[in-house]
């Protein structure tokens, strides 16, 4: 069985709608896939429809913050119907458009006027993001192509024209997925210095009710997953994978790093209740 985890649509950052995602499953040979846009399950519906011979997990990956710092949850199985959690995603929605539109002022402070209209018009239906506005710089020639907007000049963490968006605390991102009948599983926990989360963090999290850490991740070294399969056999984790692919957005392809398929039954079987 070859399983990814972790894969982007449209509905939030990445390029394909979901259709396509799924008909690229196909061709890659995946046999299951979870689609995990970012605070939204907007693509699923879309999703299921395309699926065909694959088999699509619901998923959705959360923005959550600890300690000051940008943490990911990926959420599965769990109900979105369920209010609390509903209500969440609500609200987490309403801020990003607020904090997109407070990024379009600071750039247009910064010489580079793109306009709402425009990053509202490149986003469509999806969750508004960072990478509708790279695309609408690239599109005015402010820069050579989307990439270039994700530095400190421009829209990356801390940059000249960041705004901090509202998220979740991760114990409390874990407590609704489960009331929710979903597990929740850490996401690349060692991809970057600006998305470290210790072993003592971790730890914390998995007395809170974590069920699984991303150990196969195309930004986590192979000495990090080393250390991350240890600290998830002692701390009784799932250890899963998934390509993160977000279409042309970047090059991670799916199926590029999978889950174990006795590591998906597992977390399967973590399901609350
Ligand atoms: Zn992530
Ligand atoms: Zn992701």
């Amino acid at each position: 069985m070859r399983i990814d985890l972790h894969v982007h649509s449209n509905a939030s950052d990445g390029t394909d709608p979901p259709a396509e995602v799924m008909r690229r499953a196909a061709l890659a040979g995946l046999d299951v896939v979870a689609l995990t846009d970012h605070d939204t399950v907007a693509g699923l519906a879309e999703a299921r429809a395309a699926a065909g011979p694959v088999t699509l997990l619901p998923g959705m990956e959360l923005s959550c913050r600890l300690d000051g710092r940008s943490l990911h949850m990926l959420a599965y199985y769990f109900d979105p119907d369920q209010p609390e959690l509903a209500a969440e995603l609500a609200r987490i929605r309403d801020d990003r458009v607020l904090r997109a539109r407070a990024m379009v002022d600071k750039l247009a402070g910064l010489g580079v006027d793109i306009g709402w209209e425009q990053v509202a018009a490149i986003a469509g239906e999806a969750v508004v993001g960072r990478p509708h506005i790279a695309r609408a710089m690239a599109a005015s020639g402010a820069i050579a192509s989307p990439r270039e907007a994700f530095t400190r000049d421009w829209i990356a963490d801390g940059g000249r024209a960041y705004v901090d968006r509202y998220a979740l605390d991760p114990a409390r991102a874990i407590g609704l997925v489960r009331a929710a009948g979903g597990v929740a599983v850490l996401a690349h926990p060692r991809a970057g210095r600006d998305t470290w989360v210790t072993d003592e963090q971790i730890t914390r999290l998995a007395a809170t009710g974590l069920a699984g850490v991303e150990v196969f991740h195309p930004d986590q070294s192979d000495a990090e997953r080393a250390r991350l399969l240890a600290l998830a056999s002692a701390l009784s984790l799932v250890a899963t994978g998934g390509s993160d692919d977000h279409g042309s957005l970047t090059d991670y392809r799916l199926g590029g790093e999978t889950t174990p398929a006795e590591a998906y039954r597992d977390l399967l079987s973590r399901r609350p209740g």
